[in-house]
C-alpha cells in the first residue's frame, strides 16, 4: 500500500501558525492530518434530504497492509519547488490502528459530542509498524541524487550507487531528505 502524504498543506500549517513552529513535522501528523474530513467545494445532491447540501469527503484506511510505503510529497509541481523541511519519522512503533475507517468514525462522534461512546471501548487498537527501509533525495527540483537506507537483519546500510556502507539508525532517521518511508507490519 502505497500512501502519498502532503508536505505543502503541513507547511501552510506551520506558516499559519496552527502547529508548533518548533517543532518538526512528523510522518504521525501528516497521517492525522491525511483523514481529517474535508469540506467540498462544491454542493453536492443529497438523496435524503432531497437538495444539493455541503458535503465532506474523508479518507481512512478499511484495512492495513502487511507493507506500508510512506510517500513524501517533497515535489512541489505548483510552486516548482522543492520542500526541504525535516520530517521526524519513528524506526519501531508507528502506530496505524487509530487511522482505520472504524477508529476515526468513533473519534468524529466524539468530537462532535454525539454519543458514540457508550457502547465502544474508548481505547484505540495498537497495529504497530516497524521501519526497514528509505528512500532519501538530495538535490533541488531540476537536479539530484536518490540514496536509500535498508535493513537487514537487524543492521542498517547505506546504499548510494555502486557504495554500500554501514549505518545507525539515528543517522537514518536523521538524514536529509527522507522521501519514500518502507514500514513493516509486526
Ligand atoms: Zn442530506
Amino acid at each position: 500500500m502505497n500512501v502519498s502524504l502532503s508536505l505543502s498543506e503541513e507547511v501552510e500549517r506551520m506558516q499559519q501558525g496552527k502547529g508548533r513552529r518548533d517543532l518538526d513535522i512528523s510522518v504521525e501528523t501528516c497521517l492525522e492530518h491525511f483523514v481529517l474530513p474535508e469540506k467540498l467545494g462544491d454542493l453536492v445532491f443529497c438523496n435524503s434530504c432531497r437538495k444539493k447540501t455541503r458535503t465532506k469527503k474523508q479518507h481512512t484506511f478499511a484495512q492495513l497492509p502487511k507493507i506500508l510505503c510512506l510517500h513524501l510529497k517533497r515535489f512541489d509541481a505548483a510552486r516548482n519547488k522543492k520542500i526541504d523541511h525535516f520530517v521526524s519519522f519513528p524506526s519501531y512503533g508507528l502506530n496505524m490502528g487509530g487511522l482505520l475507517s472504524h477508529w476515526c468514525e468513533v473519534t468524529r462522534l466524539e468530537s462532535s459530542g454525539l454519543d458514540g461512546k457508550k457502547s465502544l471501548p474508548s481505547a484505540k487498537p495498537e497495529i504497530l509498524y516497524d521501519l526497514f527501509g528509505t528512500v532519501n533525495h538530495i538535490g533541488n527540483m531540476q537536479s539530484g541524487h536518490y540514496v536509500a537506507n535498508v535493513k537487514v537483519d537487524d543492521a542498517w546500510y547505506h546504499c548510494n550507487d555502486q557504495h554500500i556502507s554501514y549505518a545507525k539508525e539515528e543517522t537514518v532517521t536523521k538524514a536529509e531528505g527522507a522521501y519514500v518511508l518502507f514500514y513493516i507490519r509486526r
